[in-house]
């Protein structure tokens, strides 16, 4: 272990300066416990044991409010008490450390229960005394088993660490294990975002515009504009790579730079017909709270000469919740350039009847899961005809996603759903092929 280290180091200092070193290189002063350093001393001993191990790398969250609410002193004090209670809780042969401000490293030897330690440590920590006061804690762990011989010690942390990420934001889930699957949804993550800069510099990203149909004409009246990311002959999916770069926040240079082309676009496509349908744009809620958001795209706008009244902002029901008072104000403002809004996957979740009308929102897009609800019998529509309802009271208009069968569109007819988008009419296409959709459709009425 670390002492035998420091002793073999510095052989000739005298025991009591070799103890003081010791104690600067391997313990934590606040706890007592050993540090990150000791951590993987001891894990290293232990290794050469058991071959059965698992490691728990515990955080106590919002650790920093409390400093600030309750002063460094109590800080500290929290910290050691939460080592006591860790050491409380484990095997005299098993292993604590502090490894970094509020995160603890725990090592256990042998077979284990992980659900019963983690709901152990989390009752005792969860609820915990300095002096005789109490106080209420949320803590989150990751964890690692190992079944298998490891000797690289830090790889075994980063996974318990990779565990503890996964659970970011689920609040309520106490503890991640490791996953050899989202590892590798990791490891895909991150080779993604090497890639990003260069494919927005390199033009790897282009716009595909998917018809909206008018369920009375059967005209052309919109279409949506759906990035594609083509690399080396593969296509990414944007369902893949939109969330990553919503997290990373890559999403507002994307978002701003499909909007640059769908402004280009359409300049072009005016030029050759006279009516152009509405081109509605995705854009996330990141991109959206940008302070200068609305400067920038009417910039855009006004550079290729276009009005915003020739387009409609997509965004999600996510985007409406959290948020609502700053996003009424912005989409009060985006309204009052001239643009339509409309709430993306609606029916997935979150969105309630009051923000319906209290946001200026002028479509509503039914989710694909209720389209594909729709069958041959009709059975399990009400949902479906209720939010057709609801609509025609708020008078907003109201576009099927993802209308793949006849049946659909049948009954989508038949209920009064204006626009219908989906494969059953066309794919995404490219900026010449649904230019070549526009004029078929218009032969064709
Ligand atoms: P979304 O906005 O809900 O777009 C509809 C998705 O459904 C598209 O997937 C489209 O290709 C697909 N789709 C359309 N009709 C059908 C159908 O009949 N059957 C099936 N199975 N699928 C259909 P895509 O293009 O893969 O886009 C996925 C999501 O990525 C979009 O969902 C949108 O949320 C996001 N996205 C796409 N482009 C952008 C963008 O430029 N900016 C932002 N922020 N998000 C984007
Ligand atoms: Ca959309
Ligand atoms: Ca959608």
């Amino acid at each position: 272990m670390g002492r035998e280290i420091m002793n073999r180091k510095y052989k000739n200092l005298t025991l009591v300066k070799k103890d003081r070193l010791y104690e600067l290189a391997y313990i934590d002063p606040i706890t007592n416990l050993g540090n990150y350093n000791a951590y993987l001393e001891k894990i290293k001993e232990k290794l050469k044991i058991d071959d059965k191990k698992t490691i728990i790398i515990l955080d106590i969250d919002k650790f920093k409010s409390f400093n600030k609410k309750y002063g460094h002193n109590k800080g500290n004090e929290l910290l050691k008490r939460v080592g006591e209670e860790i050491k409380k809780s484990i095997r005299k042969t098993d292993i604590v450390c502090r490894l970094a401000n509020d995160v603890f490293g725990i090592f256990l030897v042998g077979k284990v229960n992980v659900e019963n330690i983690t709901e152990r440590l989390n009752k005792k920590i969860s609820r915990i005394d300095i002096g005789n006061i109490w106080y209420n804690l949320r803590i989150s762990m990751g964890v690692y088993i190992c079944d298998k011989e490891e000797k690289n010690v830090q790889s075994m942390i980063d996974k318990a660490i990779i565990a503890h990420d996964s659970i970011k934001g689920k609040y309520h889930v106490q503890y991640g294990v490791f996953t050899e699957a989202f590892e590798q949804k990791m490891i895909r993550e991150s080779e993604i975002e090497n890639m990003m800069e260069e494919a927005i510099n390199n033009k790897e990203f282009e716009v595909y515009y998917q018809p909206q149909i008018s369920s009375k004409t059967e005209k052309i009246e919109g279409a949506e504009a759906l990035v594609r990311w083509e690399k080396d002959e593969n296509e990414i999916s944007p369902s893949e790579f939109i969330p990553i770069f919503e997290k990373n926040y890559f999403i507002i240079k994307l978002d701003e730079y499909v909007y640059d082309r769908v402004c280009e676009n359409i300049q072009e496509m005016k030029k050759e017909f006279k009516e152009i349908p509405k081109i509605s744009v995705n854009i996330s809620k990141e991109s959206l709270l940008e302070k200068d958001f609305l400067e920038k795209y009417m910039k855009i706008t006004e550079q290729y000469g276009i009005s915003p009244n020739e387009m409609e902002i997509e965004i999600t029901e996510r985007t409406t919740v959290d948020t609502n008072i700053d996003m009424k104000e912005i989409l009060e403002k985006v309204k009052k350039e001239g643009f339509s809004i409309a709430i993306d996957d609606f029916g997935t979740g979150y969105s309630s009847l009051n923000m319906l009308e209290m946001l200026p929102i002028d479509t509503l897009k039914i989710d694909k899961t209720f389209i594909d609800k729709i069958d041959k019998n009709n059975n399990s529509i009400n949902l479906l005809e209720i939010i057709l309802l609801i609509s025609k009271k708020l008078n907003l208009k109201v576009v099927a996603e993802g209308v793949e069968k006849n049946e659909q569109v049948l009954y989508l007819k038949k209920v009064n759903c204006d626009f219908l988008q989906g494969y059953y009419y066309a794919k995404p296409l490219t900026l010449e092929n649904l230019k070549r959709y526009i004029k078929e459709n218009k032969k064709n009425r």
